[in-house]
């Protein structure tokens, strides 16, 4: 059937409701586009040829399984027969096999026959004891391919077996994508077929696809749309869809259209790489992740030996680990495909993380741990940090990056600004040390693109650096529950790949097209600072006890390293724990996943978090203990342990500049000379008590609101008194445990119930403190004891909640009488400042940010800092400091922080800078307890392994080098922004000295010579340095 073509059809298309100008009588009886597209369904109907006598005889071995399923056994399968409801069961998170016996009838032969599976469930075909094709429906993969030419040789009966899973690609939320799994959800097997597949008609329909998206997408101000539509309608011409044999000629014109060149030089280049985003943990459990690697990826290899062009990026050092583990047929079949350079590992990290708020030592054990696997297994480490989905990028990142081999970045998250649109595409990224890297966000705004017209024309208008930059990156492939690229996908891009028209579409790799951006990068803009996603801030706070088991575990982690390594370093037979440390390290990258650590994954992932972090404890108190026991033998009582002893300024003296436990083991010696820095309180008629120990006063009203009063005078705003709890209403617009609306700060209710007023419950000398209770919301009660200890400068504040709210937030805030347009905040490895007032949209786009273990708001000479043991969210606005305690979100996981929590924060009123004052030291002290440990009557000398003549670098960091036991590797960075030398000493028997890089591969010229005063380093702002000390043996 012909069609009337004319301007005004596409005009129509692309203006609907509005009427075309000109004679409307002009428009067709019939549109081109609706008749093709019933011509379509009519053909995709028919693609699959079903066999109704030659059955699939499908049975579940499962005798457990409901009635339904029995009857299903010996089900004779057939295209007249809708085999629907064979096989129902429930949703947790179950697995079903099927044996499927198959019997492809002789006359097929030299026809392309392929096994149909369509359920609502994940399944996976496995044949000869291994996994083969991944089948999911929602990822448009429901057919393995038996033949694709059958012959006489091959064999017609087989038998295969299908792993099905009681998820779906989202998991099984109940009745949102993000809702909590419905535990009375049922999945069914709707279609068990053998097929033959129509490969021409297939092939023309992709056809048609492309050049109706080139008539309707292109605009009718454009040639080439105009072109592609009367080639479409010659092709309906000349197609008798019941005559294959008008089919070639039918494609030959298509192929006209497609071969046409674009010119030399206008049109950008997309580089097209196949990926599969799979999140380790949300909507599932980390153990279907395991399923789902197996599922995307085995498919992915089906489509490479069809497709030798196809390239895979694939993320996540723990995955292939998994994949290694539990798959090591599939995983031998990867190799092969890694070694031809079409698999390619990306990221070099261990997970995809969290970009905010794993510590600096955490993100470089992410590198650390994933680019050593991928250089032991693969021969070769990363070269791009991949991280397409997480809720923001710390400043401190592309330090990190060029320390562990990378310079370069792909990332699209920031395309879910709710506020401002990112001005760049392709930049350079630079950190707070300065660092840069080189950044693409594929403009496309997805890692999960399907090699459509369409994206590919979005990809290239959005991109705001086109202009510098002639190239972009599209990754395609179901995304984030898995799934991956499809043979569509390949086919549509094919023909693509130089059409005049659209951009041109190669299938690249991330090293040809970082490459390319490489060679162009001269007119790069450079965007410095943290990446910072305006959404999503609700993460820094959403499940409380995810994030103290990180901090907790964080800490744990680096005091097992430092004892042993003094332990080792003593000579003996101590032998350092790096294999059970490295396992336990892994589980704390693995909880960093970006769905895990922001809290915005189902209930069972808490669950399995949770236990996770359980097993560092354990596991790590008993290292722990084993260090003690070997660094300080017969000194030891039997009973040793952590207690808790009042931080002071004597903790910091001898090791100023390292953490607290590194190499200041030994409790100190509390200065009997300076009794008179006791604390002292006293109880007032009103009910009030103040604290003071010669160092700061606080005056506590009943309610435990403070006026604090550091040694020069008040510094709480007129009229305002510091710790005051708020609680806000907190319903986001959809993403309930990711988001945090600025609109929820008009909700704001100071919490003024009282359910116990304060008192005082120890009553000073070395360490005074009072207590109280509130009613916060409907249910929940808080108890807090305020704590201040002799000669510290910062007063604690000790909280247990029994939280039991819903969609509330819980804050504490600090009115301070401090005027500065900026606050600070401690980030990785360093610290930044954001605006406290909110003059632009980028400004009032960060409502609540996160920090790590404190903030601070200084004006010239005088400041307050509010320090935390395990919390990420807060703001600073005019003069509030606000540090974000609690939410409760109910999607994914709706028990979302129902429970009892226990954190601390702590108030820090000081003279001069955060910087002189101290105050980065005091967040160590609080962060990092002394260990103390019950000694003997023994005389014991102090003894000191490291110290530091300047008090701007930490030493966060002492461990054994990797693979090289006679090696130690401490890790420093400068922490007040500026420009200094320092003075390394320490007391372990070292014989050389000299730089590392991250992974700790030695820089060139890195030699440090060994003086007299120790070693001599010299930093820039926020510079890290990792230095290798080998051991005298
Ligand atoms: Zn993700």
């Amino acid at each position: 059937m012909a069609v009337v073509v004319t301007r005004s059809l596409l005009w129509r298309k692309e203006n609907r409701g509005k009427r075309p100008a000109g004679n409307s009588q002009s428009l067709p009886a019939i549109s081109f586009l609706s008749h093709t597209e019933s011509w379509l369904k009519h053909v995709w109907a028919d693609r699959w040829l079903c066999c109704t006598e030659h059955t699939a005889f499908v049975w579940c071995p499962r005798c457990s399984l409901p009635t339904e399923v029995q009857k299903a056994q010996g089900f004779s399968l057939g295209r007249s027969q809708q085999w629907v409801r064979c096989c129902v069961f429930s949703s947790r998170w179950e697995t079903c096999w099927f044996r499927v016996e198959l019997s492809i009838p002789p006359e097929w032969a030299g026809q392309e026959v392929h096994f149909v599976w369509e359920s609502d469930g994940e399944g996976m075909v496995w044949r000869d004891a291994q996994p083969v094709q991944g089948l999911t429906k929602e990822g448009e993969k429901t057919s393995y391919i038996l033949t694709s030419s059958l012959k006489e040789a091959e064999p017609h009966s087989l038998t295969l077996y299908v792993e099905l899973a009681c998820n779906g690609l989202f998991g099984a939320g109940k009745g949102s994508m993000i809702a909590p799994p419905d535990p009375d959800r049922r999945f069914t097997l709707s279609k068990a077929e053998l097929v033959v597949f129509n490969r021409d008609v297939y092939e023309l329909l992709v056809d048609l696809e492309i050049l109706l998206d080139m008539a309707q997408l292109l605009g009718e101000e454009n040639q080439r749309s105009f072109q592609a539509l009367y080639a479409a309608n010659q092709i309906v011409n000349v197609c008798d869809v019941k005559d294959p044999s008008t089919f070639p000629a039918a494609r030959e014109l298509a192929a006209v259209i497609f071969s046409q060149r674009n010119g030399e030089s206008h049109q950008h280049t997309i580089h097209a790489m196949g990926h599969c985003h799979i999140d380790s943990a949300w909507l599932w459990p980390y153990e279907e992740t395991i399923r789902k690697c197996a599922r995307s990826w085995v498919t992915v290899i089906r489509l490479m030996e069809h497709n030798p062009e196809l390239t895979f990026a694939c993320s996540q050092a723990q995955q292939f680990e998994w994949v290694r583990s539990w798959y090591p047929g599939l995983y031998a079949q990867i190799q092969d495909y890694v070694a031809k350079g079409q698999f390619i590992p990306v990221g070099g990290t261990w997970v995809e993380m969290d970009g905010n708020l794993p510590s600096g030592e955490s993100m470089v054990r992410q590198f650390l741990q994933g680019q050593r696997f991928f250089q032991e297994q693969f021969g070769q480490i990363c070269s791009e940090f991949w991280l397409p989905d997480t809720f923001g990028y710390s400043a401190q990142l592309p330090q990190l990056m060029c320390g562990c081999g990378i310079k370069r970045f792909l990332t699209q998250k920031l395309s879910w600004n709710l506020v401002n649109s990112f001005p760049h595409h392709t930049f350079f990224w630079e950190g707070i040390d300065g660092s840069q890297v080189l950044t693409h966000f594929p403009p496309g705004d997805s890692y999960g693109m399907h090699g459509r017209v369409e994206e590919m024309l979005k990809t290239v208008k959005n991109n705001k650096d086109k202009g510098r930059v002639n190239h972009s990156a599209v990754l395609f492939g179901f995304g984030d529950g898995g799934g991956g690229p499809t043979q569509n996908m390949l086919d549509r891009m094919k023909r693509m790949s130089d059409t005049d028209g659209l951009p041109r579409v190669q299938i690249s790799t991330p090293d040809r097209f970082f490459s390319v951006l490489e060679k162009e990068s001269s007119q790069l803009c450079t965007w410095v600072g943290e990446l910072f996603l305006e959404l999503h801030n609700g993460t820094y706070t959403t499940q409380a006890q995810i994030k103290k088991g990180n901090r907790e575990c964080e800490r744990i982690l680096h005091d097992v390293e430092v004892l042993c390594t003094l332990a080792v370093a003593q000579g003996g037979t101590f032998q350092y724990p790096a294999s059970q440390l490295q396992q336990l390290w892994r589980l704390l990258l693995l909880n960093q996943f970006h769905d895990v650590l922001p809290g915005s994954c189902i209930q069972l992932v808490v669950r399995d978090a949770l236990q996770y972090y359980a097993e560092i404890r354990r596991a790590g108190s008993r290292l722990q203990e084993e260090a003690v026991q070997s660094l300080c033998g017969e000194l030891l009582q039997l009973k040793s342990g952590r207690i808790e002893v009042p931080a002071s300024e004597a903790d910091w003296g001898e090791t100023r500049g390292s953490s607290s436990t590194a190499g200041n083991f030994t409790p100190p010696q509390l200065p009997k000379a300076r009794v008179c820095d006791i604390c002292v309180l006293f109880s007032q008629e009103d009910g009030s008590i103040t604290m003071e120990n010669g160092l700061i006063a606080v005056c506590l009203d009943a309610m435990g609101l403070s006026h604090l009063l550091p040694a020069s005078g008040e510094s709480v705003a007129d009229g305002c008194r510091a710790n005051q709890f708020a609680l806000f209403d907190d319903v986001p617009l959809y993403w309930d445990a990711w988001d945090v609306m600025d609109y929820h700060l008009e909700t704001r209710k100071p919490v003024t119930m009282l359910l116990k007023p304060l008192e005082i419950t120890l009553a000073g000398g070395l360490r005074g403190s009072a207590s109280f209770s509130l009613q916060v919301g409907e249910s929940s009660t808080l108890t807090q004891e305020i704590i201040l200890d002799a000669m510290c400068p910062y007063i604690r504040f000790k909280t247990q909640v029994d939280w039991k709210e819903s969609h509330k937030f819980l804050k504490v805030e600090f009115p301070v009488q401090v005027r500065s347009t900026n606050a600070t905040y401690e980030i990785q490895f360093g610290h930044l400042q954001r605006p406290t007032h909110w003059n632009t949209s980028w400004d009032w786009a960060r409502f609540e940010v996160w920090a790590h273990k404190w903030m601070d708001l200084s004006e010239h000479g005088f400041g307050v800092a509010v320090l935390n043991d395990c919390k990420y969210g807060a703001s600073a606005h005019r003069n509030v400091l606000s540090l974000s305690l609690l939410r409760a979100p109910k999607s994914p996981d709706a028990t979302a922080d129902i429970a009892h929590h226990q954190f601390t924060y702590a108030v820090m009123p000081h003279q001069g800078s955060f910087q002189d004052a101290g105050v980065i030291q005091c967040a160590y002290n609080l962060n990092f307890p002394l260990h103390a440990v019950p000694a003997s009557s023994m005389q014991c000398l102090a003894w000191s392994a490291f110290s530091l003549s300047s008090p701007a670098v930490v030493l966060e960091t002492v461990k054994q080098a990797e693979d090289r036991p006679e090696a130690v590797v401490v890790r420093l960075y400068e922490a007040h922004g500026s420009t200094v030398v320092t003075w390394l000493q320490t007391s372990l028997p070292i014989k050389e000295a000299m730089l590392c890089d991250l992974l700790e591969r030695p820089t060139a010229k890195g030699h440090l010579p060994l003086e007299q005063q120790g070693v001599r380093l010299s930093f820039k702002p926020f510079q890290v340095l990792s230095i290798l000390l080998v051991l005298r043996q």
